[in-house]
């Protein structure tokens, strides 16, 4: 191959940190300027670039340059400048710009496959260059982040989330592969947009999507196998639960939304119990949001209950109260209840608003999903004060102007004695002297982790007491320093070392259920995690 190509090929291109003999023996004299630098000062160089935008936009353009041109530089990047840049290459940034998609499109990235592929998804999969897949994130576009249908612009969340997936977890880049399936859109705006890149259509449902959808399953697991993990992410809530349910039998499936937002909720929760004293099986929960998040998270809970227990998991979801835009799901309401709000049916009278909701159930934990901002009032996070020395309450909805409430109000409100984390980043807050730093409860912290355990262990289905064990171990990664300071969350900055010990405890239950392919099992699995890790240092060409 010439120097030329060399230098046009993200995966081996290292730019001016090519050394004397590599540019010798590769036909790159006279493609590069004289000097010769350092991988380290290639970041910092990169680093400098990317803080002189001033829009969240640019930067992450730049960064999706970075990663056409020097995959390694742009991992090595992402890696060490975790905190900084995980926002620019996923939420809330990715959502911005799979809006604008079609606008700042260059070239495109990952798979796509749309009604006009139907009959020849296997053809569409063998078009990929690389054979030996271990990752595949995929959307249909109809749910991005809390933005909506964004059609076929959704690719951005695909990338995004398998960049991560690297940076994070270390599951090497090759090995990933984003796909979007576009059955057309229902966002006016883009059937209007000159430069809207999908299917011109609505969208297809019913028969017509889940023909697609088991076409593409099929190929997948013809094409790549068993073992190849197939994450479903920003899907409606209605093909969610159906997909995950049909395919969880059949596939090695994981949906972020639902499983991964569980898990890393319940992982705050175990770790609160720290601040709090007790169990879990001693809290009231209540909802204010009943979809794919809120139920998600409340099943998970549940689960976790029983297993403490030893009790039913009908008795443990006796303690988990939801409530939806209609108000407090109730028993007499159970007619009319799409089917994955039926468990969460208790006896109760009917209320209409959260406020009286609270106060009638009297929670310990009061967690919003509901997607819409500002919904724990003053009155409502006093109220949780007033019942509890230290009210549990998590304000999960996305982005920061849909939370339900601020990191502020939740302090203040609470005279500075709530436990408080968000979906959305907050920065700390000064109260009465006492400085607080709220949580972040992102799916980063688990998915990257729980995919590696999956991966290395050659896991062929997902089991819900794989999602406890990684909620189990990221709740070990806190510590009493972290607690100090209110958190119930650890750093971003330790993510690799958190992430592998969360893969170990999803190989360990792999194993022990017998799901797992690779043997025998590897003597420590925290080290193996590690050893499986992809490292961006550049190789030496000879
Ligand atoms: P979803 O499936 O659409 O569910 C939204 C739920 O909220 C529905 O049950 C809906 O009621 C209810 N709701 C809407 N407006 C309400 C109101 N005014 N009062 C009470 N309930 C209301 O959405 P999702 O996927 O669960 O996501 C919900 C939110 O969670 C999003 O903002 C998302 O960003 C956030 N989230 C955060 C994390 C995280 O922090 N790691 C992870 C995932 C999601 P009906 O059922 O009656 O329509
Ligand atoms: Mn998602």
């Amino acid at each position: 191959a010439s120097g030329y190509s060399l230098l046009r090929n993200p995966h081996h291109n290292k730019g001016l940190a090519f050394s004397e003999k590599e540019r010798d023996s590769h036909y790159l004299r006279g493609l590069l300027p004289p000097a010769i630098v350092s991988h380290d000062l290639q970041v910092k160089k990169m680093m400098h670039n990317i803080r002189q935008y001033q829009l969240p936009l640019q930067k992450y353009m730049a960064m999706t340059d970075l990663q056409e041109m020097n995959e390694r530089l742009f991992y090595k990047l992402l890696i060490e400048n975790v905190e900084e840049l995980l926002p620019v290459v996923y939420t809330p940034t990715v959502g911005e710009a799979c809006q604008k998609y079609g606008s700042i499109f260059r070239r495109p990235q990952g798979l796509f496959i749309s009604l006009k592929e139907k009959g020849k998804i296997l053809e569409v999969l063998k078009n990929w260059p690389q054979r030996n897949i271990q990752v595949i994130v995929v959307t249909d576009g109809e749910r991005i982040l809390g933005l909506g249908d964004l059609g076929c612009q959704g690719m951005g969340i695909p990338v995004g989330k398998l960049s991560l997936y690297t940076a994070l977890g270390g599951v090497r880049p090759s090995a990933c592969l984003p796909i979007t399936i576009d059955v057309g859109t229902n966002n006016e705006k883009l059937l209007e947009d000159e430069f809207y890149i999908g299917l011109r259509q609505k969208r297809a449902t019913g028969q017509e999507y889940a023909e697609l959808m088991h076409e593409f399953m099929s190929a997948v697991k013809q094409h790549y196998g068993e073992k190849v993990l197939i994450q479903f992410e920003d899907f409606a809530n209605h093909n969610a639960f159906d997909l995950l349910a049909k395919y969880g039998t059949t596939h090695l499936v994981f949906n972020d939304d639902i499983q991964g937002t569980a898990s890393v909720v319940l992982a705050g929760l175990i770790a609160a119990q720290k601040l709090v004293g007790g169990t879990l099986a001693d809290h009231r929960f209540l909802f204010l949001g009943a979809g794919e998040a809120g139920t998600g998270i409340a099943e998970l809970i549940a689960l976790e209950i029983s297993k403490q227990t030893n009790a039913s998991l009908e008795e443990a979801r006796k303690n988990i109260w939801l409530v939806d835009s209609k108000g407090l799901i109730v028993s007499s309401r159970k007619e009319s209840l799409q089917h994955f709000k039926k468990p969460w049916a208790h006896e109760h009278e009917p209320i209409r608003n959260l406020t009286d909701a609270v106060n009638a159930i009297k929670p310990t934990v009061l967690i919003g999903t509901s997607g819409v901002g500002r919904t724990f009032t003053k009155e409502v996070v006093k109220s949780m004060a007033s019942l509890n020395e230290r009210p549990i309450i998590l304000s999960l909805s996305n982005p920061t102007s849909q939370s339900e409430c601020t990191a502020e109000e939740a302090y203040t409100w609470s005279q500075g004695r709530a436990i408080f984390a968000s979906g959305s980043p907050f920065a700390p807050v000064q109260y009465e002297g006492k400085v607080f730093v709220p949580g972040q409860a992102n799916n980063a912290y688990i998915f990257p982790g729980f995919g590696l355990g999956l991966i290395m262990s050659g896991t062929i289905r997902v089991h819900d007491d794989m999602l406890l064990a990684a909620s189990e171990a990221l709740a070990a990664q806190v510590t009493q320093e972290n607690f100090d300071k209110g958190l119930i969350y650890p750093p971003f900055s330790n993510i690799r070392k958190i992430s592998a010990h969360i893969a170990a405890e999803v190989a360990a239950k792999a194993y022990e259920l017998g799901l797992a392919t690779r043997l025998p099992q590897p003597e420590n699995l925290v080290k193996y995690a590690e050893s499986c890790m992809y490292s961006p240092a550049y190789r030496n060409y000879r």
